[in-house]
């Protein structure tokens, strides 16, 4: 039988659900990997360079090992279609099938267009320790909030990696999509430059294997502290796959007698918990989840929107973590609760922008997780923040980057500060701006905002979005 493996969000071939069975199944293999244009966002987006620096570097190690990734370009139907017409023996496909999103909608589209063609479509759950259908409250309705779904999930017992027999002799070498993979090349060449990763299983894996050895004994304690840097690191690699979900899992529950070991599992569990929200909720990158919070006028002030996201508002953490987006592309969780709360209750700007801002710039981006971040941190969520508590910017950065550390490593100009005043240096008398060589208003900006009346404000106008609704 003549099949194809069609790879998305799994450029691995260890531990791949979807190849296993294709490389046991059929006598000859096409490996697939198709760019829809549809679905590209703009040649300025690190997370667009950063997921085809990945599809580029999986394409090379298939290579080094005598077999061939195919890659098309444009749309699906074209790519079949070429397909079928070279290989009219072509019978099977297979798929690691997504549950939700525009992966879903792709997924459905494929499916009319392959069964058409006569193309049997073989599709497994391999994304998740559990898929969204799996964890069910007792009277099988999904779960709203995370403890009890956490409390499920822990008692179900978590899939084994799955061991790939690579057979490169039922590999398809002979060069299909000529003029596809020259535009795929170009496409490349004109994304920016992501030198602040190195992608590739071989990379997570390592990635991976640091992680355990320096940080996992401490993660409970260090995890929430920017500076400390003691978090992983694997959203990008868990986000294209290049590592899968069940190889991290094993390595860090066999790792024994280390203390962080649960904290980073619960992590895990919310990955699986904002996959089945969103497979729930599939509206949500649209609608607010909780539908009281529908109807907030947001204040939606562009200039506000583009400081924030320059990190020119005059808060440092957030101008910290602002800048380093911009600069490498990912950011500590910490720092994202911080920046989503303060441009929706601060600036007042819709959580939706944001969510958008963060697609395109985020190297991890994955749309369950960041469509579920955003309305935790704008309290329209699933078992989010509550409306009416929320963060201060200035003690978040006093509490969480006590040093000031993290603001100095992004922010320049306060690098010479030596007090608590780096939190909010509009404090700073005029003598000690001189002496640490920073004029608030000209060197570094006055806070954009009152975080003390925007408080308010932001309460009043969820507040009334509730009587509307
Ligand atoms: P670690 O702390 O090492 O955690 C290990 C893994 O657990 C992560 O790689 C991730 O897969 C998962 N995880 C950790 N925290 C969460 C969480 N809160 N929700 C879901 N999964 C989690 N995560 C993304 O992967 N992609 C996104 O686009 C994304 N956008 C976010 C937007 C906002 C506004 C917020 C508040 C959070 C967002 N997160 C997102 C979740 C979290 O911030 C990142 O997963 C984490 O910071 C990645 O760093 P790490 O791999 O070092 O994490």
């Amino acid at each position: 039988m003549v099949a194809v493996m069609w790879f998305r969000r799994d450029l691995r071939v260890e531990d791949n659900t979807a190849l296993k069975h294709a490389l046991e199944e059929a006598d000859s293999l096409i490996l697939l990997f198709h760019v829809n244009s549809e679905q590209l966002l703009n040649e300025t987006s690190k997370n667009e360079a950063a997921f085809f620096k990945s599809v580029e570097t999986f394409r090379k190690t298939l290579d080094d090992r005598g077999a061939t990734l195919h890659l098309s370009f444009g749309n699906l139907t074209d790519c079949f279609t070429k397909l079928k017409k070279k290989f009219p023996e072509w019978t099977d496909i297979y798929v690691n099938r997504d549950e939700n999103g525009y992966g879903l909608k792709r997924d459905i589209l494929a499916d009319s267009i392959l069964y058409d063609l006569g193309i049997r479509t073989h599709a497994f759950h391999d994304h998740y320790l559990h898929s969204a259908h799996e964890v069910k409250t007792n009277t099988q309705t999904s779960y709203k909030v995370f403890t009890p779904y956490f409390n499920k999930w822990k008692e179900y017992s978590k899939p084994s990696m799955i061991k790939v027999e690579f057979d490169e002799k039922k590999i398809v070498t002979s060069s299909l999509f000529k003029e596809d993979k020259l535009r795929f090349e170009s496409f490349i060449e004109k994304h920016p430059r992501m030198t602040t990763i190195q992608t590739g299983s071989v990379a997570a894996k390592e990635c991976l294997d640091t992680f355990v050895e320096n940080n996992l004994q401490k993660y409970d304690e260090a995890r929430d502290y920017p500076s400390q840097d003691a978090t992983s690191h694997l959203s990008h690699y868990l986000r294209t796959g290049e590592i899968s979900i069940r190889t991290v899992y094993d390595r860090v529950s066999q790792a024994e007698g280390f203390q962080g070991k649960e904290t980073f599992i619960k992590e895990l569990a919310w990955r699986d918990f904002y996959n089945m929200i969103y497979t729930s909720y599939p509206n949500q990158k649209n609608e607010a989840i909780n539908p009281e919070f529908d109807y907030i006028s947001w204040d939606n002030n562009e200039e506000a929107f583009d400081r924030w996201k320059e990190g020119e508002t005059g808060f440092p953490i957030v101008d910290a973590t602002m800048r380093q987006l911009k600069e490498t592309g990912w950011i500590h969780n910490r720092l994202r609760m911080i920046t989503a709360s303060f441009l929706t209750k601060d600036l007042l700007i819709d959580w939706r922008w944001g969510e958008r801002h963060f697609q395109e710039h985020l190297i991890d981006y994955d749309s369950a997780n960041n469509i579920g971040g955003w309305q935790w941190a704008s309290s329209t969520g699933a078992d989010s923040a509550p409306y009416f508590r929320v963060f201060n910017p200035t003690t978040q950065s006093e509490r969480f980057d006590k040093d000031g550390l993290y603001i100095k490593q992004y922010v320049p100009e306060l690098r010479e500060i030596n007090n608590k005043k780096i939190h909010d240096p509009s404090k700073l008398s005029v003598a000690e701006q001189d002496s640490f060589g920073v004029i608030i208003g000209k060197d570094y900006p006055a806070p954009i905002v009152s975080h003390k009346d925007r408080r308010k404000m932001a309460i009043e106008l969820y507040e009334l979005s509730k009587e509307v609704y």
